[in-house]
């Protein structure tokens, strides 16, 4: 029974909100259930549209599907215990409500929304040539009753321009949750447990299906959920941003914010919304929508969420296998215990780039392994005069890296060894020297020549 006047959905709420936050702090919580939401979708809501000059013209629509899915199929890999619910798997429309409802009629714990972002474009115009037209001049001749209108043609040459749109310069990944501060002093009041109310709580399993979120009460309760939440969305949030950071895209942090993200506080788990690009950035456009883009950001994904349940349920983070021959202990061993100091930038405009490697100097038995975007792709092999080749497939919107890692120091050290590397425009000569602290590379600068 309700003994005070406190609108009965906030009691309930407040109820589960006071109950969980004592479970939190004693026991860890399972994991069981995933959801990933592809953003948008149908015809009625295709999102965000590649729109300036020469874009590929993509919708975030396709673009969320297309990651969703990706990631739909990392998270079953590497998470086989763990049911992942994805919101659609076609080019369907559903409200926000209606993928909150759905979000909670699958009792997720972890709510994961893909987006791609956008901002305003500015506008350009260029002269394309001119054409003549013909204006008229009008004059009178006579006055009173004989006044006459006569019209004369002439032809005037006017310039011709051509509009277009110019790429948004913002390229990068951001991360967001709800900003659950601006809650009502009523609520905060129940929630810090200054009311004193008692209620029956039978019943009330089927609430959440029936719930209209876009109601006064539906909007204490997401209040509720989201400032519930907040802590483990951030948590989530903090290792995605951690793991883009890692594939060597721009991550440009968790970010808060309360408008266009309303989906993320009518959920009843820890909720997080993924910009992962920027669809006006050309480079970003090419990013989400390529194979290796996609998957690279599924991959990223799954192991911030990895790292996440193994922190909420007090386990160890197992790394994932991920695929090709990378060999998790090697690539540590390359990565963490060495740092990369000899470093050199090329710029390349070609996605695929040839790379013939060498002994450089003395053929002296060194033996060298390579990492590509930290995947190992040679392993110990011995350089000599011969070249080893190597056919690179850039990964746009990223620093593409290749490095070289020393297995043993040949006979003369350092480990020295020359790269011929060739964008099928122009030839780059790189003389790389490792040791055993430290490794070389070479930077991609990827330059869209469009
Ligand atoms: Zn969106």
């Amino acid at each position: 029974m309700i003994r005070k006047k406190v609108p009965f959905l906030i009691l309930f709420a407040a109820w589960q909100l006071l109950i969980l936050n004592n479970l939190f702090s004693q026991a860890p919580k399972l994991i069981k259930t995933i959801v990933v939401d592809a953003g948008h979708g149908g015809d009625r809501d295709p999102g965000a549209v590649g729109q300036y000059e020469n874009s590929l013209r993509s919708k975030e629509k396709d673009v969320t599907l297309a990651i969703s899915l990706k990631l739909v199929e990392e998270l079953k890999k590497q998470l086989p215990g763990v049911s992942i619910r994805p919101t659609r798997t076609t080019d369907i429309y559903q409200s926000p409500t209606e993928k909150a409802k759905l979000a909670n009629e699958f009792h997720g714990d972890l709510f994961l929304c893909i987006h791609a972002d956008s901002g305003p474009l500015k506008s350009g115009k260029r002269k394309i040539g001119s054409k003549t037209v013909t204006r008229y001049k009008t004059t009178y001749t006579g006055k009173g009753k004989n006044r006459k209108k006569k019209r004369t043609a002439y032809e005037v040459e006017v310039p011709e321009y051509e509009y277009f749109k110019y790429p948004l310069t913002r390229s990068g990944t951001s991360v967001w949750i709800f900003a659950a501060h601006k809650t009502s002093d009523k609520l905060k009041a129940i929630m810090d447990g200054d009311e004193n109310f008692e209620i029956e709580t039978g019943g009330l399993d089927s609430l959440e299906n029936t719930l209209d979120f876009k109601s006064p009460e539906g909007r204490t309760i997401a209040a509720i959920y989201a400032k519930r939440y907040q802590e483990r969305s951030d948590l989530l949030a903090t290792l995605v941003n951690g793991e883009v950071e890692r594939t060597g895209r721009t991550a440009l942090g968790v970010n808060q914010r309360q408008v266009g993200i309303w989906v993320l506080q009518a959920t009843n788990m820890p909720a997080i919304l993924i910009e992962t690009g920027f669809i006006n950035n050309p480079e970003d456009e090419r990013y989400i929508n390529s194979e290796n883009g996609q998957q690279e950001l599924a991959e990223a994904i799954t192991k911030a969420v990895m790292r996440y349940k193994a922190q909420v349920e007090n386990t160890n983070y197992i790394p994932p296998v991920t695929t090709g021959i990378t060999k998790t202990s090697a690539t540590d061993q390359a990565f963490e215990k060495r740092t990369t100091k000899d470093v050199t930038t090329i710029q390349v405009v070609n996605e695929k780039v040839n790379v013939d490697i060498y002994d450089d100097g003395e053929i002296d038995n060194d033996i060298v392994s390579v990492y590509f975007n930290r995947e190992l792709i040679v392993e110990k092999k011995s350089l000599t005069a011969t070249a080893h080749s190597l056919t690179l497939n850039l990964v746009p919107g990223k620093t593409n890296e290749l490095v070289l890692f020393a297995d043993n120091l040949g006979s003369i050290p350092p480990n020295t060894a020359l790269m011929i590397i060739n964008d099928g425009t122009t030839r780059h000569e790189v003389r790389l020297s490792a040791d055993l602290k430290n490794n070389a590379s070479v930077r991609f600068e990827l330059k869209n020549n469009n």
